[in-house]
């Protein structure tokens, strides 16, 4: 165990990666990052990590800030509850609580960044357990498919004596995300093969069924006129931001009834979300309802496609094209 522990925090000293959040003892700034990085692949997050805190450099900003703001700010990294969470903590809260029970009471918090943040910024000693440690702890004890709570328990025994536990757990992530990758291991590279019981077959563990892909057929309704495009608040895993009307592919017939419009089909986008593919079909169609005013509103990528795909169409049909970010209705409107 010990000379395990010597030789990953050996390898992590002489070979850390280099992140902007790296040797960031400010516990807002670690919260940040990690917040980000549950969703979102490391290289993508670097340049909204800066655009967040560029915005928001404190809890307190973070705290005067509208809802809007925030989720403008955070626009094109998806999955915008994580915004909404942060936010919403940072009403809670002061200041962040030092400890990882505490930490874990506040929204959005998983035991994974609760201990995150607790070891980093202030030197707990619990283990920080995401997706790489599990792979990574999986391989070197040679377990298939390990309970949450066991494999947690694995890695808080593993935590060395005396040195920084956040130090240990960004060992054991940089090594999940460098050289025990997912699908090809560089065994001959890993500072602790000798004492890997997985080594000889990794890519059996941790195994476990894989949650399937599911294909969904949408349909979305881009209504166009002279003040811009209808927009509505969206609902579910894009509530707070705005959107064009979307919904089932088989809604099409009630949904353009109840607008009264006769629309026309401007092609089709592809969406893919963690279990989820989206294809959704674009309809177009003039409107001169109710409810279009000037103002930028923060839009999820996928609309953002569904705008790009509607703009080109016209474009192509010789019809002048609405500038999209520029100008979006904002009163919600049912059809019916
Ligand atoms: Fe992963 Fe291979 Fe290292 Fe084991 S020896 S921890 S499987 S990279």
């Amino acid at each position: 165990m010990e000379k395990l522990q010597k030789a990953l925090l050996a390898w992590y000293r002489e070979n850390p990666r280099s992140l902007p959040w790296r040797g960031e003892k400010d516990p807002y700034r670690i919260l940040v990052a990690e917040v980000l990085l549950q969703q979102t692949r490391t290289a993508q997050a670097i340049p909204y990590y800066h655009r967040f805190l560029a915005r928001f450099p404190t809890l307190k900003a973070l705290r005067e800030a509208s809802s809007e703001e925030v989720l403008r700010a955070w626009q094109g990294a998806g999955y915008y509850r994580r915004a909404l969470h942060l936010h919403r903590l940072a009403q809670e809260v002061e200041a962040l609580p030092r400890s990882h029970a505490e930490l874990l009471k506040l929204p959005g918090l998983g035991p994974y960044t609760a201990a995150a943040v607790a070891s980093l910024a202030f030197g707990e000693r619990v283990a920080a357990v995401d997706g790489n440690v599990r792979r990574v702890l999986s391989r070197v004890f040679a377990l298939e498919n390990p309970a949450p709570r066991a494999l947690w328990n694995l890695a808080q025994g593993l935590l060395p004596p005396g040195e920084a536990p956040g130090e240990w757990n960004q060992a054991l992530m940089d090594l999940g995300a460098t050289v025990c990758l997912p699908r090809r291991p560089l065994c001959p590279r890993c500072p602790i093969a000798p004492f890997c019981r997985g080594r000889v077959d990794p890519g059996r563990y941790p195994g476990g069924r894989k949650r399937e892909v599911r294909e969904e057929a949408l349909a979305a309704l881009v209504l166009w006129g002279r003040e811009g495009v209808y927009l509505t608040r969206l609902e579910g895993r894009f509530a707070g931001l705005y959107g064009v009307p979307l919904f089932p592919q088989e809604e099409l017939p009630w949904r353009v009834r109840g607008f009264g419009v006769d629309p026309r089909f401007a092609g089709e986008v592809r969406h893919a979300l963690t279990h989820r593919r989206l294809r959704v079909a674009v309809y177009v169609a003039s409107w001169d309802g109710e409810g279009m005013v000037p103002g930028e509103k923060p839009l999820p990528k996928l609309m953002e496609k569904v705008l790009r795909q509607a703009q080109a169409f016209l474009a192509h049909e010789g019809i002048l094209p609405f500038p999209h970010a520029k100008t979006h209705g904002v009163k919600p409107l049912e059809p019916g």
